[in-house]
């Protein structure tokens, strides 16, 4: 099984993509999280990412991709995997289509978490509460909001053109979101 999940921040995109890792079976691979251990780990990829990273800007598309390219290919790959917060851009994602063909992998599908924007900032507002974190403001959250879709939508027409685009309701239960992920797949 091959899929990519994607949603807005606060949708709970990382608890659904931890649920569908262990009932298929399959790789989780945060593009996030391998970046950070590459700033971790001090290598080249590491070194050249922490500039954007923390300017908050996008890491180049060709590092992404290579990223992607070689850990798709690894063994314990094989089963299949899902990816999590790639792609984030156009080339991204048709650079990712050529190395699925090249490699003669199939995307099953591309999910899409989605959920009512005031619905979603007032659970990020309560969080930021709760953890007592000043920078988790309404306005401020609606602004990551507005960017994740300015940002995502071309995207979700791309996965949507070829037909792999599933959209799930991402307000809920864990188990009823999980349950509505595994139904539409
Ligand atoms: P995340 O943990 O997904 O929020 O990613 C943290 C940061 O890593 C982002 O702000 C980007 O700088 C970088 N990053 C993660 N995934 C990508 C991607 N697919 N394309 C470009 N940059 C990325």
């Amino acid at each position: 099984m091959k899929l990519l999940i994607m949603g807005p921040p606060g949708v709970g995109k990382g608890t659904q993509a931890k649920q569908i890792k262990a009932y298929f079976d399959i790789v989780h691979l945060s593009t996030g999280d391998i970046l950070r251990s590459e700033i971790e780990a001090q290598s080249k990829i590491g070194i050249e990412s922490k500039i954007y990273m923390n300017a908050g800007k996008l890491v180049p598309d060709d590092v992404l991709l290579s990223i992607v390219k070689e850990c798709i290919t690894k063994p314990n790959c094989a089963k299949g995997y899902l990816l999590d917060g790639f792609p984030r851009t156009i080339h991204q994602a048709e650079g990712f289509d050529k190395i699925m063909v090249n490699l003669d992998h199939t995307l099953d599908a591309a999910i899409s978490l989605t959920a009512n924007q005031d619905e979603l900032v007032n659970r990020l507002v309560k969080r930021g509460y709760d953890y007592g974190r000043s920078d988790d403001t309404p306005e401020i959250i609606r602004n990551r909001q507005n960017i994740y879709w300015e940002q995502t939508s071309p995207i979700l027409d791309f996965y949507r053109s070829k037909g792999l685009l599933k959209d799930v309701d991402g307000l809920g239960e864990i188990e009823e979101i999980t349950n509505r992920i595994l139904k539409v797949l």
